[in-house]
């Protein structure tokens, strides 16, 4: 239990660090600096807790796959960087969606992820 409790520590750690989303692989890496016996089943498990009771949110993209970033943030998009693979949070949202359908569609809900290249890696 307490070695759980550690574990569970250093991932809210983390994100807390970070504020940025991330993968399973980066949780892991950067988690092992705090506590080096982490294991992928343990991150797995410590994720799945941390999202069932409302610390954590998933975010699924297309081809990055799924991240995980801190719950309770107002709406806002995210930015991912093709050369180092990170995810960025964006602030806000920019856009008008309600013009985007043509007459007679419903929009409720809309997901964009931005794509390029980071200050880091231009
Ligand atoms: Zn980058
Ligand atoms: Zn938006």
């Amino acid at each position: 239990m307490k070695r759980i409790t550690r574990q569970r520590k250093a991932i809210e750690r983390i994100f807390t660090k970070l504020e940025r989303p991330l993968t399973v692989d980066e949780i892991l890496a950067y988690g092992r600096k705090y506590v080096t016996s982490l294991n992928r089943a343990t991150v797995y498990r410590t994720l799945k807790t941390l999202t069932e009771n409302g610390w954590l949110d998933k975010v699924a993209h297309p081809s990055f796959g799924t991240l995980y970033e801190r719950s309770g943030k107002d709406h806002h998009h995210h930015f991912f960087c093709r050369e180092c693979n990170r995810g960025y949070e964006l602030p806000g949202c920019p856009l008008k969606i309600d013009d985007a359908a043509p007459d007679g569609f419903v929009v409720e809900d809309h997901e964009v992820f931005l794509m390029g290249r980071c200050p880091k890696c231009t």
